[in-house]
């Protein structure tokens, strides 16, 4: 699933690429996916899009967004864009393909489940639309708005204190665009254990926190994205993740530690039980929180 350094990436090379090509072409639904939501009725998308330009391409949190016109073409993570170049040949099963004049296209294809939303100027209640305005309201998580006193009031809210640092940081959309994937690696460089009450944290730990995470997430967008992601061009990114999967009951590279696995709030969370102490059973969230 992207998050806001991959959708950042992708959103820039989708301007680089696509801006000023017209549509000649547009099948939406092509493949049946019972887990990929349209805005309004697929068969309408041709006739919409077709003969338009493709404009500037935007990411809030880990949403993508191409402005079409006056209409935009809203991707939720999930969705795998792709570039062809012209002779290239077409993905067997797609659920939304952009010819363009010049023989090249834009492919989609959802993995588990994704939303594909060609929204005109006036969309009257639509199913992702909280998620989207509240990612669109809220300062991008790499941008300079969110700063470090953003990020104090944020932790200092109310009702945060209870919560453990993977509740805040990566649920309840609190950071549009920040999930469970780029979580890992931010708790592993602030030596914060997922599940350590936020009240329970010193104002250095909020500053150490806030840092891992702006340095986490910018190492991320400079690699082009984590490892396990592609781009639109289909390459697989650059950066290789700490903590993940490929590293379970591997040495720790900082403590030598061997790194856990656990389940805890609807996912997996990573960590290194030498340098990410778990917290202690007093101050410690129940699992069921
Ligand atoms: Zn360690």
């Amino acid at each position: 699933m992207l998050e806001a350094p991959e959708a950042l990436c992708l959103s820039e090379q989708l301007t680089r690429t696509l801006k000023g090509k017209r549509i000649t072409e547009a099948i939406a639904g092509y493949t049946p996916h019972k887990f990929t939501w349209f805005y309004g009725r697929p068969e309408t998308y041709p006739d919409l899009l077709s003969g338009k330009t493709i404009g500037v391409s935007r990411a809030y949190g880990g949403m993508v967004e191409i402005e079409i016109g006056e209409m935009r073409l809203l991707f939720s993570d999930g969705a795998n864009l792709r570039y062809l170049a012209p002779g290239a040949p077409l993905p067997k099963k797609h659920q939304l393909l952009l010819g363009f004049e010049d023989d090249s296209c834009l492919t989609v294809s959802v993995r588990m489940y994704g939303g594909i939303c060609c929204l005109p100027p006036e969309t009257p209640g639509w199913s992702l639309q909280s998620y989207y305005d509240s990612a669109k309201q809220k300062p991008q998580v790499m941008s300079d708005a969110f700063d470090l006193a953003y990020f104090l009031r944020l932790i200092r809210g109310e009702g945060v204190r209870e919560k453990s640092a993977k509740a805040f940081l990566a649920t309840g959309q609190t950071i549009p665009g920040l999930g469970n994937g780029v979580l890992q690696d931010i708790l592993y460089k602030a030596r914060i254990h997922p599940k350590t009450r936020i009240g329970t944290l010193t104002d250095a730990e909020y500053e150490t926190l806030f840092r891992a995470l702006k340095d986490t997430l910018n190492e991320i967008y400079r690699k082009n994205g984590r490892r396990t992601e592609t781009d639109l061009f289909g390459r697989q990114e650059g950066y290789v993740p700490f903590l993940g999967n490929d590293t379970v009951g591997a040495p720790c590279p900082r403590c030598g530690e061997i790194l856990c696995k656990d389940a805890y709030l609807g996912g997996s969370i990573y960590y290194c039980p030498g340098c990410q102490p778990v917290p202690e059973m007093k101050k410690r969230i129940p699992d069921s929180d």
